[in-house]
């Protein structure tokens, strides 16, 4: 008798799930049933339908259930929500929304891929008209048809999340003036605050208003517009879009006895099997491995759903195949800058106990000689003794995905700092340098990890004691009357300092800086080499002032 496998929810992972179980499994009897009435949508890409940048709507379906009949023979039901799974009978009951009749389906084996939900809290008012949120693709057409109809002139984005910035992004592209109202003390959670610092001030330069540690109380009709009532005060505008997280859709399981994890999503083990071993369960709505810190962990992506579907898809059809963790590798685009993480970032290590040592560097994306090139800023996270990588945060230009990946594969391996030192890759001057800002990286932990450059970080440099601590500049003149200078410092340039170190004494360490870090580093090793302690700012001013200007920034 061929498997009868059946997938509940038709986009990313069950889609995924579905095409998989086909190539593995000629003979199986394969049926995907989807409540909405597409499968396989570019849920990735609805925000920039909003904002005209994808002008087909067609180019969002990737995949259509006649695509599915024709190539892979999989039989798709659309309108068809899976309301009961009956373990005991291996059924599942199927209420068609077309017909509103309800029918039984046998498996044999299920893979459940309902995704997650966006957050909606019981707020007042947030059942008012224009207050959106975007899953699907009607919930695009809303959206769509609302800006398009109705020109709004402002719009609250409630959540700096990366959906959140996409869709103020593209409000902005559609001519609307836009507030983003966070609860945190940052934009892009995954990162840590002085990386999203940087973000900040793209935005405003963009001119989004944001409104940091400010949470939303709830929404009021006023004339033809809405009220949005925040911890700081009111907003007043057309239209508001609700982006402050998902979660994990997993009722249905949950009402057919299967275990659910700590955060609500559905458990399941690395073969992506539930509590009941006939069910399997992948992408939004399951709890998964850490894979730096372990434990248990929701990461709605779509890279994970889909490979997570293949595993699923295999294990059903016989196979063995594991899911090994998500690293939450994750990118998003805002505006002209590219802000990419992968790994543990410094505050989920923090919380987990985990020891760990940071580096900054600023780095070009290719040779300065080259036309074109713009500055990334890296932040390297890594272990103090081994110099294991554990994660990393980018934020700039072009070349900043690849920088991400690079270092995204060499978690995946295993590698330390002293392997990106000598990871050769790409070079022609277009792309990048002969030291790629992934090589900079690694040169500049495995000098920390070495002692060969002692470091300060941008949260730890005020804090120094003025007995056992003097500040030194070493950046030019016009540098610091552009960019500004820490207070209480002396200024020597760095081409200076050899011929004037005898305006230094050595019974104070000298905590040095420049713009970005390189210059100080060259001072500190010439400091040392002369007899004086020295330590140095990672990430130069450049790090310390954009983190110091977006904690001063935020409303108490
Ligand atoms: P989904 O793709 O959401 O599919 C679940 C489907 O199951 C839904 O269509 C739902 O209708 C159906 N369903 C639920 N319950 C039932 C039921 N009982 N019966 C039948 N059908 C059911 N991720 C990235 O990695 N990069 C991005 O750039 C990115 N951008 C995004 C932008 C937006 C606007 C959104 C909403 C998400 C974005 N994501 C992105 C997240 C990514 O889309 C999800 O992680 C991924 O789609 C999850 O796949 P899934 O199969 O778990 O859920």
């Amino acid at each position: 008798m061929p498997t009868r496998l059946l997938i509940v929810g038709g986009v990313a992972g069950g889609a995924s799930a579905a095409a998989r179980a086909r190539r593995v499994d000629e003979s199986a009897e394969v049926v995907v049933f989807e409540k909405g009435q597409y499968i396989s949508f570019a849920n990735c890409g609805l925000p920039y339908y909003v904002g005209s940048e994808i002008e087909n709507r067609d180019n969002l379906l990737v995949a259509t259930p006649k695509l599915f009949k024709d190539r892979f023979r999989i039989d798709v039901r659309t309108m068809s929500e899976v309301v009961e799974i009956d373990r005991a009978k291996k059924e599942i009951k199927v209420l068609n929304h077309m017909t509103g009749e309800t029918s039984a389906e046998r498996y044999d084996k299920l893979i459940l891929s309902p995704g997650a939900m966006p957050v909606r809290p019981p707020l007042p008012g947030i059942d008012l008209d224009a207050i959106f949120t975007i899953r699907s693709l009607p919930d695009t057409d809303s959206i769509k048809a609302y800006v398009d109809e109705k020109r709004p002139k402002a719009a609250v984005v409630v959540g700096g999340g990366f959906i959140g910035l996409e869709m103020a992004e593209n409000l902005v592209r559609r001519g609307v003036s836009v507030t983003i109202v966070e609860a945190l003390d940052q934009v892009m959670a995954p990162l840590d605050f002085e990386m999203a610092a940087l973000v900040n001030e793209q935005l405003m330069s963009e001119g989004v208003t944001l409104r940091l540690k400010e949470s939303v109380k709830g929404f009021r009709k006023e004339g033809a517009g809405l009220v949005v009532e925040t911890s700081g005060g009111e907003i007043a505008c057309d239209m508001a879009l609700l982006a402050i997280g998902v979660k994990p859709d997993s009722a249905l399981a949950a009402k057919a006895g299967l275990e659910l994890g700590a955060r609500g999503g559905i458990k399941t083990n690395e073969f992506m099997q539930t509590s009941d071993p006939d069910i399997y369960a992948v992408g939004d709505a399951v709890e998964v491995e850490d894979y730096i810190c372990g434990g248990a962990t929701l990461i709605p992506l779509a890279g994970p759903a889909n490979k997570q579907g293949r595993i699923a898809a295999d294990n059903a059809l016989g196979r063995k195949a594991a899911f090994k963790g998500t690293q939450g590798s994750a990118i998003v685009r805002v505006f002209d800058l590219t802000v990419a993480a992968t790994g543990a970032s410094e505050k989920t290590l923090k919380r987990n106990s985990m020891p760990y040592m940071v580096s900054y560097t600023h780095s070009a994306s290719h040779a300065g000689y080259f036309p074109g090139g713009r500055m990334m800023a890296v932040k390297l996270i890594f272990a103090p003794e081994s110099g294991k990588v554990l994660g990393a945060q980018i934020v700039g230009g072009s070349g900043t995905d690849k920088r991400i990946d690079v270092i995204a594969t060499a978690i995946r391996a295993g590698m330390t700092v002293f392997d990106l030192e000598e990871l050769e890759l790409a070079y022609a001057p277009q792309y990048s340098s002969a030291k790629d800002p992934v090589n900079m990286a690694g040169f500049v932990a495995a000098n920390i990890l070495k002692g060969d450059a002692a470091t300060v970080n941008w949260n730890e440099i005020d804090a120094l004691e003025p007995e056992k601590y003097m500040l030194l500049d070493v950046r030019n003149k016009p540098e610091l009357d552009n960019a500004g200078f820490i207070k209480g410092g002396v200024h020597i340039p760095l081409h200076e300092l050899r011929g004037r170190l005898g305006e230094l004494g050595k019974d104070k360490t000298i905590a040095v800086y420049c713009a970005v870090g390189l210059r100080g580093y060259i001072a500190s090793r010439i400091l040392t080499q002369n007899g004086f302690k020295a330590v140095n700012l990672s990430g130069g001013y450049r790090t310390y002032s954009a983190a110091k200007k977006a904690a001063s920034g935020i409303r108490p």
